[in-house]
Parts: structure tokens; sequence; C-alpha cells
């Protein structure tokens, strides 16, 4: 059985972001609660933003690299205090998980971890507060995602997962991402091609998302460069910016080893690693351990981003990822090989876990791993 569900109302182009103000009407929002960071504020974005909200809107900009629990404690404190009514999320994944986070607390009952997927929330979120997302970077398709990975209290980085997490509307402007710098284009742009590559790898039923992640794929890898290189080329933010919406719109069939791993990475509360870093540094190594276990489908992915068919995927992935100076591994980043043990732990309790082509054992994530610490 497959559900297919494609929800969110997207206005894409260059200079939509004037459709906030309709968009707030639209949704009946009087008082929104403006959720971003200092980054956003001091690009210039968010007053931009902000200048399309109605009177007596509240910011909250203190949120996390990785979100936690008690971020979403602090934004639903300013939510409740500002007589808030809906949300609009301004930034990349972080800003937009953060926000889901605070929807489903305004309209659900503490604790937060109730809800976590893997602990069996999702038939107990209901209908969450409204809101709006606004990307930022073209990445995470977190504005059309119908998920939130927060970390609780404890450490535990939880998946939470709902066709009501998904943001009412989705405000895809490119020309928001122009002054994005090149390393996070890159790092960003390989989260949401890597989207493309796990949801299309994913065994699950559901043709739609594969053609979408194929088309996604292509967009992204055609442009990625080019924005990198040059970020006030709109045409390549723009093809960029709707291969990440698309990455999202793929969510549904499930992701893989690449975002189990990245997932429990990305919960260690030290160093603070960056999901789109680590997804690209994961990617190759994941590549070649599915390799001959997703059917014709590395086929119809080169002939999707135009390598040829006798291109080795992998080192093609590797070499870009070279191109665009991403690191090349783990240990450059500080990781050490202690904490090794608690990722492979947490990688198979991962929600992307389940739907990796090839079943991953724990010492296969352990090899994987060590692959990868350099
Ligand atoms: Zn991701």
């Amino acid at each position: 059985m497959s559900a297919i569900l494609y929800l969110t109302t997207v206005e894409f182009g260059p200079g939509v972001v004037s459709t906030l103000t309709d968009a707030l009407a639209g949704l009946s929002v009087k008082r929104p609660l403006i959720v971003s960071d200092s980054g956003i504020a001091a690009a210039g974005l968010l007053g931009r933003v902000a200048a399309l909200c109605p009177e007596g809107t509240v910011q909250f900009l203190d949120v996390p690299t990785n979100p936690t629990e008690a971020a979403v404690d602090a934004a639903l404190a300013a939510y409740r205090e500002g007589g808030c009514d809906g949300i609009v999320a301004v930034g990349g994944g972080s800003p937009i998980d953060l926000a889901k986070g605070v929807a489903l607390l305004a309209a659900h009952d503490r604790p937060l971890e109730r809800y976590a997927v893997i602990l069996g929330g999702l038939p107990l979120i209901g209908p969450v507060a409204p809101l709006v997302a606004i990307p930022t970077t073209s990445g995470t398709g977190a504005e059309v995602g119908r998920a939130a990975l927060l970390t609780l209290n404890d450490g535990r980085k939880l998946g939470f997962i709902s066709p009501h997490l998904i943001p009412k509307r989705a405000i895809c402007d490119p020309e928001l991402t122009l002054g994005l710098p090149a390393w996070l284009t890159a790092a960003t742009g390989l989260d949401a091609f890597s989207h493309c590559v796990e949801t299309l790898l994913s065994p699950r039923y559901n043709p739609p998302a594969e053609a979408i992640a194929l088309d996604g794929a292509g967009r992204i890898w055609r442009n990625l460069e080019r924005a990198a290189q040059t970020g006030s080329d709109l045409g390549a933010r723009t093809e960029l910016m709707m291969g990440a919406l698309e990455g999202g719109l793929t969510f549904q069939k499930g992701l893989g080893a690449v975002h189990a791993l990245s997932h429990a990475l990305g919960g260690l509360k030290a160093p603070s690693l960056h999901h789109g870093t680590l997804n690209a540094i994961l990617l190759p190594p994941v590549l070649r351990f599915n390799a001959g276990h997703a059917g014709d489908k590395y086929e119809r992915l080169k002939a999707a981003i135009g390598l040829s068919a006798s291109a080795d995927l992998a080192a093609e992935v590797a070499a870009l990822n070279n191109r665009l100076g991403l690191p090349a591994g783990l240990k450059t980043l500080g990781v050490s090989t202690d904490v090794l043990p608690w990722v492979v732990e947490r990688a198979l309790a991962d929600h992307s876990h389940p739907t990796n082509p090839r079943p991953a054992t724990a010492e296969d994530y352990r090899a994987l791993l060590d692959e990868v610490m350099v």
C-alpha cells in the first residue's frame, strides 16, 4: 500500500515573497510569530518579510543549527505571550523544523516526545497552528515536507512526522537565495540532491515521487556548480530551488542510509554538524553500498542527470563534492572514533533506516562511517 499525498499550496518564482500578505489573510492569520535566525536578519531578508506581515507580529530568532526541544519551548512561550495565531518560518531547515515543533505544541499537550514517529506518535498528531514556510536556502525541502527533526532535552534527535506538519503555504522565492555563500549553496544543494537520490532508491512503490525525484536530481546536478560559483545567477538559483522543492515533495517515499547516519551525527552535542555537509560526505560510500540493490534505478538516475551509462555514480558525486570544496570526511569536522558506536545505534533507530534499498546492519553502518573517517 502506498499513500500518495501532495498537500502544500506553493507559490514559486522570483518576487513571490510579496504574496505573503495574501497568504496570511487566506489562512486568517492576524498575528503571526516569525521564526528565523540572526543570520537571516543580518542578510536583510527578515526585514523584507516582516514588512509584509500585519502589525503586532512577533519575532523569535534564537534558532539553533540543530533545533532543540528547549528552543521549541522558548519559541512557544513567545507565541503565547504575543497572542499569536500562526507562524511564518523564514530560513533553512532549522527555522522551518523548529516552527513545525511550535505549530505542533501550540495545539497539543506536552511532552514533545509523545509525538515522535519512532515512538508511535504519528496518529496522535492532529491539526496544528497554520504555518507558512519561506525557504532561504535550496536544500531541505522542509517547506513541503511532513517531517521535523528535533533534538530532545536528553540528546535524542527524533523525527516528528504527520501530514498535519506540512506547511499550509510554501513561498519559494529564488531571489531570497541570491546572497547565499558558496559553501552553504554547495552543502544545501547536496542535501537536496541526496533527497532526490535516496527517495528514488527507496523500495516503496510511488512512481510519481520517483518521477519528481529524477527531475529534481537533474536540475540540481546541472545548476549547482554555477549557482555556487556565481551567487547572483538567478537562473541557476531558480533551477536549484525547484530541485530542492522537488526533493521535498518526494520525502513521502522514505529516505535511506545517508539520512539515517546524518540524522544520528546531527544529534551529537559536539561538534555541531551541518546536515547538508554530512549528506555530501556520506552519499558516495552509501551509493557504493547500495549498488546492485536498486534494480535499474542507477541507470535511470545517470540518464536523468546527464551521465553516461558507464559512469561511476559514487565517484562522480565524490568528484563534484571535491570541485565544490566540500570536506572529504568526518575527522576534518572534528568527529572522534569513540562516538561512532552511539551514532550506529541512533542510525538503526532512525525513521530513514527501514527504506534504504539494501538493509543495513550495525556492522554495515560502522563500515560506512569508518570509510569517511578521514
Ligand atoms: Zn536532508
